[in-house]
């Protein structure tokens, strides 16, 4: 039986400023979700999201209040090994709000692989992998700095895939700038850039002419969302792949693109799809309609990224990659176990759940007062 559900807003400081077109980080708020069930399981979830409203409708604050006050109250008492009628609960009942769902879902998945004894991948499907590339994104907002970030993750063996966040300086800029990192990283590294729908289509075409002829694979969001016949015209021109993330907000989103050939790649994100089953169903319309699969991030903490990866596990190509690194741009891990990054990618976690333990007293330490909150008790699980 599902017990208690608890939101948590914990604020963590990255290791340096996170310069998005859209905002700039400097601390990032991990919104938690913890659920109780009366077995004395407990489920975590995660629901965060980048720079308050500046990237999607939900923000931090938002997230909690929907959940204490609209989603908790729908869920309490019913069986909590029941995940498929839960969801479709919340679903019938709450408009939006996918990273809330995300988050409750994820709980649920991670309490049920607790009580079979089996990782949240296996709930999912199954793995075919236990573990995947890691790309990291070069976002100092500087060039030398960005290179010398660079050698150093390829030095460390942690990343050799990277990806610029650019679209905010003038074009002319942005592209000198990515030009001079990938010519000091060379051919055999992998450098890729995030626009975050700030090119116009015709600023895209001079872009994506000038990052194609660079040696740049993979050009992320050039133009905005909603836009998507100008995404598919700049899919058809370019040999270098246009992917779509911002526009992909689940399912329905992922079959329309499919349809309108509007990317040659999708950005699959647990939140931004509604939860680990929307994510995989996105990934299944990808793989029908020929388009290549990225493992995205929202810059999740421990939690999130655990559940991305358990998901990420079971999807038969994952060809570019995935984006997992949220907790590396952290300077506090709020699991007791780090994840295991090593070899340039990620392994994923074989223990029951999500395979991961919360650090209770870091978490405490780090939340958000705020008249939201007490302290939160200790339960191990
Ligand atoms: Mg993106």
């Amino acid at each position: 039986m599902i017990k208690k559900i608890e939101t948590i807003l914990v604020d963590i400081p990255t290791i340096r400023p996170h310069k998005l077109s859209v905002a700039t980080m400097n601390t990032q708020t991990l919104v938690l979700v913890r659920i109780i069930c009366g077995d004395g399981i407990v489920g975590w979830g995660e629901a965060t999201t980048i720079g308050g409203l500046n990237y999607g409708e939900e923000s931090p604050q938002s997230i909690k209040i929907n959940i204490d006050t609209h989603i908790a109250p729908l869920l309490i008492g019913m069986r909590a090994n029941e995940i498929g009628k839960a969801m479709s609960k919340i679903r019938k009942i709450v408009q939006g709000n996918r990273f809330a769902k995300c988050a409750i879902e994820t709980a649920l998945l991670d309490a049920q692989g607790k009580r079979l004894g089996i990782p949240v991948s296996e709930l999912l499907g199954g793995r075919v992998r236990d573990s995947f590339p890691v790309a990291w994104t070069l976002a100092s907002g500087d060039t030398s700095k960005d290179i010398a970030e660079a050698e150093a993750m390829i030095e460390k063996k942690r990343h050799n895939i990277f990806k610029l966040k650019i679209g905010v300086k003038p074009l002319d800029v942005d592209i000198k700038h990515v030009l001079e990192i990938k010519k000091a990283l060379g051919e055999k590294i992998s450098v890729r850039v995030d626009v975050n729908q700030a090119w116009t289509e015709l600023q895209a075409v001079e872009g994506m002419a000038a990052l194609e002829a660079g040696g740049i694979d993979l050009v992320e969001q050039p133009v905005k969302a909603e836009h998507r016949d100008s995404m598919g015209r700049l899919a058809q021109r370019f040999a270098i792949a246009v992917m779509a993330d911002e526009a992909l907000h689940g399912p329905l989103d992922a079959y329309q693109i499919a349809h309108q050939s509007a990317a040659d790649v999708f950005a699959v994100k647990i939140t931004q799809s509604g939860g680990l089953f929307p994510a995989k169903q996105v990934a299944t319309i990808a793989q029908m309609a020929g388009i290549g699969l990225y493992g995205g991030t929202m810059l999740e903490g421990g939690v999130g990224t655990a559940a991305s990866a358990q998901l990420f596990a079971t999807f038969n190509d994952l060809s570019y990659g995935t984006e997992l690194f949220g907790p590396l741009l952290l300077t506090e891990e709020i699991l007791t176990e780090s994840l295991a990054y090593r070899d340039f990618g990620l392994n994923v976690s074989n223990k029951p759940g999500l395979g991961i333990d919360l650090d209770i007293d870091k978490i405490n330490f780090f939340r958000r007062a705020q008249g939201f909150t007490d302290t939160i008790e200790a339960i191990s699980a």
